[in-house]
């Protein structure tokens, strides 16, 4: 993959210093912001391909930072992966809403970081998924992907930004079966680093958080996976 320019923007020089360590080694040219001001400038500044931007930063927070880059058409379409703790699943939300492109959970390997910045410097400006403002309703489930908003019965179920492009994808071909490497390169990524038992992985908790609605996602032994037909 040619070199990206990346901007990490993390107060945490520990976490900061892995992150652009293991970039740097896959050939990146990586520079580091503490704070959201500094981080904010440099973006204008540099003009990179891609941001990993740390939420609790001092002073202008994670999500502001974000806002303010998805809210000005000049560095609009940069794309941005958040790097969250557990405890800001609020402001997950909320990133996602306002444009971030995906986030990654602390604490995170080396090798999920690198996958994960692959994956956002691929997709890039481009939509790959879907247009913007893409919604696909089927009986009582609604699935938002420009808003990364999924609801049951009008009521919002929290997914990933996976789990919600995997539901997406399946709803909007119901009955159609796809196999676990057609999934994983149009939901995950052409050549994403990952195997085709991830998809079962996100199949699972995504199943699990459907609840009783489950059963909309079908398994075709030894084919792959199906959104169920509406019934007729
Ligand atoms: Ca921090």
């Amino acid at each position: 993959m040619a070199k990206s320019k990346i901007i990490v923007i993390e107060d945490e020089p520990d976490i900061a210093e892995m992150i652009a360590y293991n970039l740097r080694r896959e050939g990146h040219k990586v520079s580091v912001c503490r704070d959201g001001e500094q981080g904010l400038s440099r973006i204008r500044t540099d003009n990179p391909d891609l941001v990993v931007l740390d939420l609790m930063l001092p002073g202008i927070d994670g999500v502001e930072v974000c806002r303010m880059v998805k809210s000005d058409p000049v560095t609009r379409a940069t794309p941005i992966i958040m790097v969250t703790a557990k405890s800001e699943e609020s402001d997950v939300v909320l990133g996602l809403k306002i444009g971030a492109d995906d986030y990654i959970a602390k604490p995170f390997s080396p090798r999920e970081l690198v996958a994960r910045v692959d994956v956002a410097l691929r997709r890039g400006g481009r939509q790959v998924v879907a247009e913007p403002g893409e919604r696909v309703v089927r009986g009582t489930l609604t699935v938002d992907l420009s808003h990364y908003d999924a609801r049951v019965d009008g009521e919002p179920i929290s997914l990933t930004p996976t789990e919600i492009r995997l539901l997406h994808f399946l709803a909007k071909h119901p009955g159609r079966v796809f196999s676990r490497a057609q999934l994983l390169s149009r939901v995950i990524g052409e050549d994403a680093v990952v195997t085709d038992r991830n998809i079962d992985v996100h199949v699972r908790a995504l199943r699990q958080k459907l609840g009783e609605h489950d059963a909309v996602i079908e398994t075709v032994r030894g084919v792959g996976y199906r959104f169920a037909q509406d019934d007729a």
